[in-house]
């Protein structure tokens, strides 16, 4: 394990000062707030002792103390704010002071110091454990109890952090990461002048490839030598990495570097271009090189962040970045897993793991998992069932275009019959085409097969199959189809109505992330993007606990009725002062009833 090099870990001292912040202002920022929260908590969620494998254990100085450093980044997801903000609210702002328990004229750490920390937790997969102390924190005071809960399962896009560009800034940025990286080895040259020094000229750092060409673009032979020019920039480059990566030593950060810059530059090439020798058809004119045609599975899109891709919010709405995924307890409505999957992922790739990270964080049995249609495939079906777990998701609609679906037929898989609308019965069963599932085994379809004579004579025969003439309808039988059996029977039950309830829970719940600014991403990639969204659902569920524990006022409810009925003494006020003005000739002189009120300062020892 790589620890903090030159630091030791840095203790809170027991003894509190007379002027830290939270003795002196907990009432002024108010107790009921998550900064008084944090203030009368923190003790209780963190101690330095828990982040002892981060640092040496008997060499260098002593660090910022990693309690004040975890409540601090938990203070930066409530308060959605940069890493800047975070060191320059830790300095002067009252709030976060009383939330730390320093004086009013610290300055508790640098910012580099709370990115450090953050890389580290990061490294050793301390942020889970961040996490997994809110749910401690909601089973100690007694919020979340119980040894068997729901869990709800959904996703929500995450808009990547990395710049999107079009194919030939892609590939100039791609060209840029390998010139720094081969320019970097050259004995710490200048990128733009190892790059001059290779004969690939200025254009690459200009503001945008694309916009800088004086070509036109409506001429498809012009747009055809710009892109030739930039791959063949790219293959020589390319090439000068191959051979420098024979010179530099093996396993060295050097060579790490160069090989991760020549991998995505090849990856870019490969993905948005064809060339001459690739096989496949091609467009008749369209020159030698030329765009691919179409979206590559798989599609890096940032080179500033390669692990995002394009994704669906919807079949019209398309994102880049990440997604997340989330398990919700229903009952509690805490969070009890968080995971990061790539955009273009299905939504149930991790479902799974998700439940039994839930176990793991709470230490409660999961009985039974809730999921939306995305989880309500045959292969997500079969395996909670291999895995001895009970998933209730809604089997997707089928789009008809006009004939019967295969719900209109009643399927007994048992006797090995079909029984259509007509009431003809059928136990052919034949092979269908086959096809891969999602991971990648093959499976061999089946079909009942009415047979042509049959359906020539059925009376519904327009509304059931367009087959042609000598031949019958066709029913495909899914390889879970016992699974999607149980799973329609039970969405077409009145018991369904509760679980399609309990579902809203995530959704309400993913609200409350994106509240905390979770619907984009601060940082380049999935483990830090990941880290953000942690941290988030940490505070979600730190501040849902305090105030269904009555240890913070709620956001809505005292607040919201507050509200409203300072705002209807200001209506009654504003009518009152309205007719008295309209008596021209009144010599009385009505003071406002009301006044806005004014801060008050109090001290509380
Ligand atoms: S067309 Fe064939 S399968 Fe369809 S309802 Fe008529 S008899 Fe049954």
């Amino acid at each position: 394990m790589r620890k903090q090099e030159g630091l030791m870990l840095g203790k809170r001292s027991p003894q509190r000062g007379m002027f830290e912040a939270d003795h002196v202002y907990l009432d002024f920022v108010g107790r009921d707030s998550f900064y008084g929260f944090l203030a009368t908590e923190r003790g209780n969620l963190f101690r330095d002792e828990d982040f002892g494998p981060l640092y040496c254990p008997d060499n260098g100085r002593n660090s910022v103390p990693p309690s004040l450093l975890a409540t601090a980044l938990l203070l930066q997801a409530h308060d959605r704010a940069s890493d800047d903000e975070a060191k320059a609210r830790a300095d002067f702002d009252m709030r976060w002071k009383v939330a730390l328990g320093i004086r009013m004229d610290e300055r508790p750490f640098a910012k580099s110091t709370l990115q450090l920390f953050r890389a580290q937790l990061i490294l050793h997969d301390r942020i889970r454990a961040i996490f997994q102390r809110s749910l401690e924190y909601a089973q100690e005071t007694g919020y979340l109890q119980g040894r068997k809960m729901k869990v709800v399962l959904d996703t929500t896009p995450i808009l990547g952090r990395g710049a999107v560009k079009d194919t030939y800034n892609l590939l100039a940025d791609g060209i840029k990461k390998l010139i720094w990286a081969l320019a970097k080895n050259a004995a710490g040259t200048p990128p733009e002048v190892w790059a001059r020094r290779q004969g690939l000229g200025r254009r690459y750092y200009g503001s945008s490839v694309k916009g800088e060409a004086e070509i036109d673009w409506s001429d498809e032979k012009a747009r055809a030598e710009f892109l030739k020019s930039i791959v063949a920039d790219a293959d020589r480059l390319l090439e000068t990495a191959r051979q420098m990566l024979q010179q530099v030593p093996v396993a060295s950060n050097q060579e790490k570097a160069i090989l991760e810059a020549a991998q995505l530059l090849a990856q870019l090439l490969l993905q948005d271009v064809e060339r001459p020798e690739d096989p496949g058809p091609r467009v008749p004119g369209g020159g030698d090189l030329r765009l691919k045609q179409g979206v590559a599975r798989d599609r890096i899109v940032s080179v500033h962040d390669p692990e995002m891709r394009h994704g669906h919010k919807s079949a019209s709405k398309r994102f880049e970045g990440h997604k997340a995924a989330v398990a919700v307890d229903p009952d509690s409505q805490l969070f009890t897993a968080v995971d990061m999957l790539s955009a273009n992922a299905p939504d149930a790739e991790d479902a799974l793991e998700l439940v039994e990270a839930s176990e793991a964080n709470t230490g409660i049995q999961v009985e039974e998992t809730i999921a939306d249609c995305a989880y309500g495939d045959g292969t997500t079906r079969e395996i909670f069932e291999q895995a001895g777990r009970s998933l209730v998701a809604r089997v997707a609609h089928r789009p008809n275009q006009g004939q019967f679906t295969k719900e209109a037929f009643q399927i007994d898989l048992e006797a090995g019959t079909c029984a259509c609308p007509a009431g003809k019965v059928t136990r052919e069963m034949i092979s269908a085409s086959s096809h891969k599932d999602r991971n990648g085994r093959t499976i061999v379809g089946r079909a009942f097969q009415f047979e042509a004579v049959m359906c020539e004579g059925c009376s519904l025969r327009q509304a059931c199959t367009r087959a042609g003439s000598g031949q019958g309808r066709e029913v495909r039988i899914h390889p879970q189809e016992h699974l999607l059996q149980a799973a329609r029977d039970l969405q077409a039950s009145p018991e369904f109505h509760e679980y399609r309830k309990k579902r809203q829970a995530a959704e309400h719940r993913i609200g409350r992330l994106i509240q905390l600014g979770v619907r984009k991403s601060r940082y380049f990639g999935q483990t830090k993007t990941l880290c953000q969204v942690m941290l988030a659902a940490t505070v979600a569920n730190l501040t849902l606990t305090a105030t269904k524990m009555k240890k913070m006022r709620s956001r809505t409810g005292v607040h919201d009725l507050a509200s409203f009925l300072s705002s209807l003494l200001r209506q009654a006020n504003e009518a009152l002062l309205t007719t008295l003005r309209s008596r021209r000739h009144s010599p009385v002189q009505f003071p406002a009833l009301f006044c806005p009120p004014r801060p008050a300062f109090r001290l509380s020892f």
